[in-house]
């Protein structure tokens, strides 16, 4: 275990982990020990919601579809929500947001440190460059088991950087076992900035959504970011 990670608290926090049986849900399982305050609860698969034990907060790594009945369930209990699955429509990041109005939610694309800080390089790069007339692109590469493309993290590199007016352009490539590449680059007339995110172990995401799990427990309802957790203002 590693106390470092974790937080002192007076009872333990229990877990729902959500989409146990994939390929995230399995490292979930796997780094749980590192953080005592977390108790594993329960791990209900398709359909089993109804019938899993009461819990603190939900852990999902699933997909869009199996997200209505969850937040249900968090809703009905006052639980938090920390949720990585990617790919989801305005109706569905609606639905976090009115779920956040009665108990913690932390969405986050991506749960690595290094991505948290390149999002905030990102940020300052295209405050400087953007107005200087330099174009904005992003490159990831994934699994070929992943589905949606651009990848949440490409979209939230995008968004960082569209907020000093970029026009942002991607390109996704699906191939072998890549656990995730992002590559933000900044060309102007002449040079060029390339910032890279190499992830060569999932287990950096659910080692940082149990991080949070821990944190967004005692945390009041509202929407909560991986940044604003790891940079507080
Ligand atoms: P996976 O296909 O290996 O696992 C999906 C899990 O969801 C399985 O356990 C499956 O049983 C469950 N599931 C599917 N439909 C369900 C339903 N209707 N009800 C209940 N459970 C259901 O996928 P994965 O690689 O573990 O990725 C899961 C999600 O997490 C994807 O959206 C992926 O993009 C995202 N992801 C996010 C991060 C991050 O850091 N935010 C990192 C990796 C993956």
């Amino acid at each position: 275990s590693n106390p470092a990670n974790d937080l002192q608290v007076d009872r333990p926090i229990r877990v729902l982990i959500h989409g146990a049986s994939g390929r995230m849900g399995q490292a979930l399982l796997r780094l749980l020990p590192e953080f005592p305050s977390l108790q594993l609860v329960a791990t209900p698969g398709r359909g089993e919601l109804s019938a899993a034990a009461d819990f603190d907060v939900a852990v999902d790594f699933s997909l869009p579809e199996a997200l209505p009945p969850l937040l249900q369930r968090c809703r009905e209990q006052g639980a938090a929500l920390v949720t990585g699955t990617t790919g989801l429509d305005a109706s569905a990041r609606q639905a976090l947001e009115s779920l956040a109005a009665q108990v913690p939610v932390l969405w986050a694309s991506n749960f690595s440190l290094g991505v948290a800080v390149m999002d905030r390089l990102v940020e300052e790069a295209s405050a400087v460059l953007t107005p200087a007339g330099w174009q904005c692109d992003i490159i990831e590469q994934h699994h070929i088991h992943k589905k949606d493309a651009p990848s949440g993290t490409a979209l939230t590199l995008g968004a960082s950087a569209e907020r000093a007016g970029a026009e942002v352009r991607y390109a996704a490539l699906r191939a072998g076992d890549i656990v995730g590449e992002h590559t933000v680059q900044f060309a102007g007339v002449g040079e060029r900035i390339e910032l890279i995110h190499r992830a060569s172990s999932r287990d950096i995401f659910a080692r940082g959504a149990l991080w949070c799990a821990t944190r967004v427990a005692v945390a009041p309802a509202g929407m909560h970011t991986i940044r604003s957790l790891l940079f507080p203002a």
